[in-house]
Order: C-alpha cells, then sequence, then structure tokens
C-alpha cells in the first residue's frame, strides 16, 4: 500500500455485495497513519486482499447502523485477538453505537487486549470528533432513513520542506533548517533569508469528505467545501431519482452537482445499486455536470494531492 495521502476503497457497492463490489469501507491514509470509515460485512476480506495493516487503524468512524455501513465491525474487533493489537482504537458513530457494540460482545462473551473507546454523537449537529497530529476530522449531517452523518478529515498543516540545494547556498546550520522549516526568517549580517527563498511552496493542507448514505444536500456545509477528494453516493442513474429520493439515496447527476457547488477538485461515485451490473454509465452521466469525476473501484487508491494522481 503506498505510503502517500489518500484513500482506499474497500467496497463500492451497498446493501448486496455483488458483481465484486463489496459493501461500504474506506481506509483513508495520511502518511501511514490510517482511518476507517464504515466497515460493511466482508471488509475484513478486502482489508487482507489489499494487504492493509489492521494494527495500522487509529480510529473508526461509522456514518450510520444500516447493515452496508456497519456489520462487518463486530468482527473486525474481535479478530485484533489475532494480531496482537495493544493500542487504544477510538470508534466514532452516532448515538446508539456503544448499546449494539455491548449487546453483541456481552452476548458473543467476547474480550479485548485493548482498549475500545466509543465516542458517540447527534447526527444532526456538526463536531470535531477527532484529532492527532496528522488529521482533524469533523462530522456533518447528512439526510437518509436513519440519523446519518458525513466525514470531513483535513490534513494539519505541515512544515515547510527545505530545497536541499539551499542547505550548501547559504551554508545553512541546522537551527537555521529548523527555523526556515518553521516558517522564521533567517538574519544575518549581510543577508536575510526568507523560508520562500530555501523552502518548496506551501502545499495547501488536504481534505477529504465523505457523503454517503444520503439525499443531495441543499446547502453545502462551509466544512465540506473545497476538497480535494469529495466521495458521493450514487446509488442509482439519475432516471431512477424519484426512487433514489424515496429510499434516502442519490444519484450520479446528483452527487455531480453536490461536486460543483462544494467545489471539490475530484469527485469519486460509489454505492451503487446491484441492479447495475457495469458502473461506467455512471460515470459517463456524472461527467456531464463535473468532469473530474471517477468511479469507486475496490482495491483503487485515489491520492489525496492532485500532482500525486496516478490517471
Ligand atoms: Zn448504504
Ligand atoms: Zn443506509
Amino acid at each position: 500500500m503506498p505510503l502517500k495521502s489518500g484513500l482506499t476503497i474497500l467496497g463500492s457497492n451497498s446493501s448486496i455485495p455483488n458483481f465484486n463490489r463489496m459493501c461500504t469501507s474506506h481506509i483513508f491514509q495520511v502518511e501511514n497513519s490510517l482511518y476507517m470509515i464504515d466497515c460493511g460485512e466482508g471488509t475484513q476480506l478486502q482489508l487482507t486482499k489489499f494487504g492493509i495493516s489492521r494494527n495500522k487503524i487509529k480510529a473508526i468512524f461509522i456514518s450510520h447502523f444500516h447493515g452496508d455501513h456497519l456489520y462487518g465491525l463486530p468482527g473486525l474487533l474481535t479478530s485484533y485477538m489475532h494480531f496482537s493489537r495493544t493500542e487504544p482504537l477510538l470508534i466514532v458513530g452516532p448515538k446508539g453505537l456503544k448499546k449494539w457494540l455491548d449487546c453483541t460482545f456481552e452476548i458473543s462473551q467476547a474480550y479485548f487486549d485493548f482498549e475500545i473507546e466509543i465516542l458517540e454523537t447527534d447526527t444532526k449537529v456538526g463536531t470535531e470528533v477527532y484529532k492527532d497530529d496528522k488529521v482533524r476530522v469533523e462530522t456533518f449531517e447528512l439526510f437518509h432513513r436513519i440519523p446519518t452523518q458525513g466525514y470531513v478529515f483535513t490534513e494539519l498543516e505541515k512544515e515547510l520542506k527545505i530545497r536541499k540545494e539551499k542547505i550548501s547556498e547559504y551554508q545553512l546550520s541546522v537551527d537555521e533548517i529548523i527555523k526556515l522549516k518553521r516558517g522564521e526568517t533567517i538574519d544575518r549580517e549581510e543577508i536575510s533569508i526568507k523560508p520562500e527563498d530555501a523552502c518548496f511552496p506551501k502545499e495547501r493542507p488536504g481534505k477529504y469528505v465523505f457523503m454517503s448514505d444520503t439525499i443531495p444536500l441543499e446547502s453545502i456545509p462551509e466544512s465540506c467545501m473545497d476538497a480535494n477528494l469529495l466521495y458521493h453516493e450514487a446509488t442509482y442513474l439519475h432516471d431512477m431519482k424519484e426512487k433514489a429520493i424515496e429510499r434516502g439515496h442519490s444519484t450520479s447527476i446528483h452527487a455531480a452537482l453536490t461536486a460543483q457547488k462544494a467545489n471539490a477538485r475530484q469527485l469519486i461515485l460509489g454505492h451503487f445499486s446491484s441492479r447495475y451490473l457495469e458502473t461506467d454509465p455512471f460515470l459517463a452521466e456524472a461527467k456531464t455536470v463535473f468532469d473530474n469525476t471517477f468511479l469507486a473501484e475496490d482495491g483503487q487508491f485515489y491520492p489525496l494531492h492532485f500532482n500525486d494522481h496516478h490517471l
């Protein structure tokens, strides 16, 4: 698995795993820190198939309690005893998550050698739910048949990167390099060296937004604007728009319009209904509205930063 920051799709289908497309689960990574979003049935198989280390998962974020987003979770957690996990694990999800897990583990008499911390949220109130040295995670409300929330992952500001040739050009000391990377100016008697004289231009922190399952949002929360990657569900093609809304879902055109409104750089479509053998028509439809669209494919990696893109 690449060490770049980005998204790996573990499952791109909706409720029924079919046509080699499993239920929803994503791995978002910032360098070597991994974060899971949703954990549908079959997620463990996908982790193994795509060579993703379970022990590197620092936290799990659940959008809602429909089985295609959740029913892989108890299996994943209980399997950790075979992987000698000792690091604590945070699981974030709507209110009711603790009750569901407690009941499951009490009845099956499951035990854990590591600490599981559960953070329950009110899906109507967008809030920061996680922060470490790499990333900040916030929730926002989605509109589905049961309480549902999306997630925004924002990279934290990184230190500037020094241009190697500038070290010898300016005869920089270690202390001076540290200061420049922090964005400070070096004042020498004869010259002052600004960070931009010796460092690469600052990279905009990357943002990944997860929107599934939902009808199209009427207004885009500020936190979701300007994402590098926006994942939006497209359960149906647009000729089924009435059925989509009735079932609390979206079409490819809805997803594309949302990407446009949210000023996203790239849109990834997923959560395809099992009624569709081929997913190419989703891409064709969405591209009529938002050109920079890609299809979610199980096992595919989508770099967070545009200049990393392999396509
Ligand atoms: Zn779903
Ligand atoms: Zn659902």
